[in-house]
Parts: C-alpha cells; structure tokens; sequence
C-alpha cells in the first residue's frame, strides 16, 4: 500500500485531522472530543461540522445507530439504524441542510417491534435513541453513522450497550480507587480488548441452494465431504485468490472507518478465515467489530460469496468462535496486566499480585455468570466439543505465575519477571532467540497470555457486549471489596493472600480437553454450567443481581428482560431451523428420493419426530421451558434426523440430490 493510501485511514471517522478540519471551522478544534462534556455545551456547533464533512464526503444521510438488545448471532439486525435525510424542505420546495445539536444528540423513535422482555407495553412505547461520545461517530456509504444508546421512557436499558457503559463506569470507579488505596493515582481505568473474529466464506450459489443456510445460517443436515480438516492443511495456508481479493477488499472498507484489521488468515477447517484488529477501547472495538462484521457480509455478496458467522455452521469441522482478549489499562496508558510496566509505571510492586488475586476471585465467584454470557444457541454446539474450551469456568496462569501467586500468598515472593529461555534451532545460521518459558494453553476459557486474558469460549456470531459487561463488572466488584476491606485497616498484601487461598481452585494449568478434567472441576466447586439455557438463567440469580445492581449496572428487571429476551430468542432459532428442516425434508429430500426409486422410510419418521418436536416446543407456554425443549429438540431429535439425511445423500444420485452439498460449499478451491 502507498503511503496516500495510509492517510486514508480512518478518513471516515469524525476523530482527529479529520474532525478538527471541519471543528475549525466553527471555531472549536478536535481536542474538544475528548471530554464528553461537549454534548451538553457544544453540540450545535459538532452537529454543523459533522453535516458539513458528511456532505463533502457524499453523506446526505444520517442515522442514531445503536444495539437493539437479544440481536445475537442475528444474521442481519445485530445493530439498528433508521436513516434520516439532513435536509428538510424549504418554502422554495428544495433541499434546506440543516442538523442542529439537538438533533444529533437525541432521537425519539419507536422501536417496539425489537424484543424487549418486558421492559415496556405495546401501547406505552417511547424508546429513545441517545448519542454515545465514548465511540466515534463514522460514514459508511451515503450514511453518517452516530453511535448511541437506545433506552425507554422509564430509563431502562433497551439495547446492549447501555450496560456495558454503565459497567465501564463502575470498573473506573472502583479502578482508580483501588488504585489509590496501593498508592498509585491515576486519571481512570480502562477495559481494552481485541476481539479475533473468525467466519467462513462460501459460494453464494451453493448457499442460495441451502434453505437452512439462509434462514438460520447453519447446516441442520449434510454428509461429510471425503475431505475435511484432517491434512490441516488448510490452517495458515495461503488464502486462495478469490477468498483474498474478498477480504482485501473488507480489509480497505474497515481501514477507512478507522477499524484496524491488523490480521488475517485462513483457519483450521476448509473456507474457515479470521481477522484480527489492533485492540483498543473496549466499547468503540465493539462496535468497530458490529460494523466489520457488517462490512463482510455485505462485501462477500459482492464477490459472489456468502460470510457465515454462526458458531458452528458445518459438522464435522470446527465451527467459530470470537476470542475476547482483554486486558485492564489505565487513561494514561499503562498496562495494569504487564507485570513490568504496572511495577515500573507506579513504582510498586504489590499492585500486579493483588490485581491478579482480585481477577481469580471474581473468576472462581462469577464464572456463572461468564458462561452465561457466552450462551447463545451457535455457541450450544461449540463449547464442549473439542474444538473449544469446555463449559467449565476456570483460569490458566501458567506455571510461573502460578507459581508466583503461591510464593506470594506464603509471603515469598519479589517482583514478577516472567521467565525466559533461549531457543535453539540446531541451525548455526539461525540465531538463537529469547522466547517466554512457557506456551500457551488453548483448552483454557480463560488462559493469561502473558500481558492479557482471553476469553476463548466467546461465539463467532455474537454481540460481545455482554461478554464484557461481565468482565467488567464482575473486576469492579472483586476491586470494590478489596478496596472496602483495605479502607476498614487491612493491608492490601493480606486482603490479597486471604482471597488466593479462598479462590485457588479456580486456577487450572492442565488440559481442558482431558475427560477427567469434568470430574475434577466437580470436585473443585467450581462454575460448570453444560446447558445453555440453564446458563441463560443465571442473570436473575440473587447473587448476580445484588452484584449488578450494586454497581448500577442493571436492574432486576432488566436482568430478567435479558434472560427472557435470550430464552425467547432461542426458541425463534431452533423453530427456524427445524421449519427449514421440515420443509427441505418434505419438498426436496424425500420427492428426490422418489424419484430415485429409494426407500423413503426413515425419511419419513424422521420428518415426524421433527414436527412432533416442534409441536411440544409450541405447546409449552413457559419460555425457560420452552427453551429447553427447542433444545432438546435441536441437540437430539434434530441430531437423529440428520442421519437419515445424510444416509440419504450417501445413496442418492448425484444429479437427482436437490440440495447444495458440503463438497460445493466448503472447497472454493
Ligand atoms: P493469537 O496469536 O492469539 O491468535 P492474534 O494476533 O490473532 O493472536 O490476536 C490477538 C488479539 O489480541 C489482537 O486483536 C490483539 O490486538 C489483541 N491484544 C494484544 N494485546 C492486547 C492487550 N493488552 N489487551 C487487549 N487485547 C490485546
Ligand atoms: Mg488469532
């Protein structure tokens, strides 16, 4: 790329040189972002430089965007936005361009056909539309998009975000005090991450030949292809020309919008990628990752392919998942996870083991209330298996931080220095070179690497939000109670110590994988919730709703309007693929199989359980139930009819078998 390209980046997003371009303009500089405070005092003056850089860039249009609440893993409505035109009509009947700050700031609009749990009645609607200033606002297309948070009338959340600014207000809050009370001042504490986004990209026509590929973005039935992910010789490999023109192309899209897709490869299972940005602020990465996710669905059309983000679109072959890594940070910079620079930055040493302490703690006592985040309907089939971490909430430290803590809690220990070792290739032109002395452990949901977590178990399709509302929070509150003991007279050393001793269990370096692994973890007490649904359930227990409320997070009701929101919306995913189902059975599979003069018998039972399933899911009326039934369904009775499928398509003619199979939709090349 040219360096005229480089100065591209980000020319989309109202930041920087762009924005002081335009502020300047009306007298203001870019500077004047910085402090949320200009939606109250200057908002007239940013509207009317953002409506000029809009229309210097083709934008007539507006939108309040924002997360309508329960869009996961939705293939479209993961974000909401209803555009507006900047112009109104003058006496003369042309075009008058105006928008004023009140306008930008706020939009009162309906909204009430999204799911809403009950947060309001159809008659009393109001759902409002408010700007969020911690997120950029940006152009895509004709469209100036302004982030914002969609709330009611009676003030309750209605969307995905609000409670994760709400959460991020607590962890500063109770970040800086935290950090006060070791004595290191800081101007506010952070969460950042870089979320790894993986997808499949396949033909559009096969997929247009696929009715359940397209109605809920997973194959309900399709026989293995005779070649899977067995050579591995897909990971890392070159990515095959036309899948890469494609993602270039997202790449330039996303690096216009200031999204820095940093990374990107081919994945483990064949038409599986992965692109990775540089991380930042954890609330503008989540909409940065909403709107590439955006970006390649819509590009992938373009190039005559389909992007599929459901967590496991294919048997048989690993499905996707969206690796949350995060890390804690303060304004100014500094890496609260990095041993070195949090010791060298405060001058205190005690500050990286009683933050660690802090995080084991709020892992061992909310890890409900992690796996809760990561329940959605895709993830049921993923977590578990042996492709991602179990549904069992522990932390991999590694040995030498593991070992660090236990010297530490037995009063041992010195500074944290990661040990290093050489390594050697055994090839004298080859240099030797330094290398952590440990690896990785990918069987972990939540393994340290070194200066970050990562949440491994997070799905592909999801809205991350909640994901790191839970992080969040569940920080904020193990901060909370530190600071509480250490302000009552406790030295922070021992507050740390006691709350090691209590949460060690929840440590674990092995093999997540290994079977024995499940019974440990029983032993152990710690959090291990298979079901998905049940995991759904979670947020309204008495503990997490004392923890959420405390910090001003969210209520009781709109932790119960979240749990029903994701119970209900289960269902409507497992209805749609067992309708698919149905209807790929009754029109195309079994008039196939006629016409090949094959038994049809087992198709046929097949079909009836289906339906007989799907009738028990209707009947029921409580939706937790409900829920659990569209999950028995799915996991069971749908699991059965696939073998009749795919024993079909074993026998079936080739040019008589009416639906796209797993040889034209996973090999491009
Ligand atoms: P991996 O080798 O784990 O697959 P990748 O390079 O694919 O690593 O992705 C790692 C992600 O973690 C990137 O998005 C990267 O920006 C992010 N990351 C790196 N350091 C931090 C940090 N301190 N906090 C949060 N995210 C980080
Ligand atoms: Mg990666």
């Amino acid at each position: 790329m040219s360096t005229g390209w480089d100065a591209q980046f980000g020319s989309k997003t109202f930041t920087g040189a762009v924005a002081d371009k335009y502020l300047k303009k009306q007298g203001e500089s870019a500077a004047l972002l910085a402090d949320p405070k200009w939606v109250e005092t200057k908002a007239d003056k940013v509207a009317a430089a953002v409506m000029e850089w809009g229309r210097d860039n083709e934008a007539n249009v507006y939108t309040h965007w924002f997360q309508p609440l329960g869009a996961n893993g939705v293939r479209h409505g993961m974000t909401g936005q209803v555009h507006n035109y900047f112009f109104t009509f003058g006496k003369d009947g042309k075009p008058n361009y105006k928008f004023d700050g009140e306008t930008m700031i706020k939009g009162e609009t309906d909204g009430s056909s999204y799911p809403n749990g009950g947060l309001r009645a159809t008659h009393t609607a109001g759902g409002y539309t408010i700007i969020d200033p911690s997120s950029p606002i940006f152009i895509r297309g004709d469209t100036v998009h302004i982030p914002c948070i969609f709330i009611s009338w009676t003030g309750h959340a209605l969307d995905e975000k609000t409670p994760l600014l709400r959460a991020e207000q607590a962890l500063n809050k109770e970040g800086v005090r935290f950090l006060k009370n070791l004595g290191y001042d800081v101007s506010g504490v952070q969460s950042n991450i870089g979320l790894e986004q993986e997808f499949f990209l396949v033909p559009r026509d096969a997929y247009a030949r696929r009715l359940d590929l397209q109605m809920t973005g997973r194959t309900v039935i399709g026989r293995m292809a005779p070649r899977g992910q067995e050579m591995c010789d897909h990971y890392f490999a070159p990515l095959n020309q036309h899948a890469l023109e494609c993602i270039k192309a997202m790449q330039e899209e996303a690096f216009l919008l200031g999204i820095p897709l940093k990374t990107r490869h081919r994945e483990v299972a064949p038409n599986q990628y992965e692109m990775a940005p540089y991380f930042g602020h954890c609330t503008s990465q989540i909409d940065q990752n909403l709107m590439a996710m955006q970006i390649c669905d819509e590009v992938a059309a373009r190039f005559g392919l389909a992007c599929l983000f459901q967590e496991k679109p294919f048997a048989g072959i690993n499905g996707s998942g969206k690796h949350n890594n995060w890390s804690l940070g303060t304004k100014e910079g500094i890496n609260l996870l990095n041993a070195a620079q949090i010791t060298k930055a405060s001058g205190k040493k005690e500050i990286f083991p009683v933050l660690m302490a802090a995080l084991v703690s709020a892992v061992d006592k909310h890890g409900d209330l992690m796996r809760s985040a990561i329940a959605s309907p895709g993830n049921d089939f993923r977590l578990g298996a042996c492709e991602a971490p179990p549904a069992i909430i522990s932390t991999y430290l590694g040995d030498s931080l593991t070992k660090f803590l236990d010297d530490f809690r037995k009063g041992t220990a010195d500074n944290y220095a990661p040990p290093k070792k050489m390594l050697k290739s055994g090839v004298d032109i080859v240099p030797d070179f330094e290398v952590p002395a440990e690896d990785r452990n990918r069987t972990s949901p939540f393994p340290y690497g070194g200066h970050r977590f990562e949440f491994r178990a997070v799905g592909s399709a999801q809205n991350v939000s909640l994901v790191n509302t839970v992080l969040c929070a569940i920080t904020a509150d193990a901060l909370r109670e530190f600071s509480d003991k250490i302000e009552a007279g406790q030295k922070p050393v021992d507050v740390a110590k006691q709350a090691l001793d209590q949460h060690w269990r929840v440590i674990f370096n092995g093999n997540g994988y290994d079977p024995t692994w499940k019974d440990e973890a029983n032993k152990r007490g710690i959090w291990r919730i298979d079901n998905g649904v049940e995991a759904m359930g979670k947020l309204t227990d008495e503990k997490n709703v004392k923890l959420f409320g405390g910090l001003g997070i969210m209520s009781k009701e709109e932790l119960a309007a979240r749990r029903d929101v994701n119970y209900v919306h289960y269902t409507g995913m497992v209805e749609m693929e067992a309708l698919s189902l149905l209807d790929m059975l009754r029109q195309q599979i079994i008039p196939a199989m006629k016409e090949a003069a094959l038994d049809c018998k087992s198709l046929e039972a097949a079909h009836q359980a289906v339906r007989k399933g799907l009738d028990a899911v209707h009947h029921e009326e409580d939706i937790a139930k409900k829920a659990q039934l569209a999950r028995t369904l799915r996991l069971e009775i749908m699991d059965e009819a696939r073998k009749a499928c795919d024993a079909a398509e074993e026998i079936c003619p080739a040019h008589l078998w009416p639906i796209a199979t797993y040889k034209e939709l996973l090999f491009l090349d």
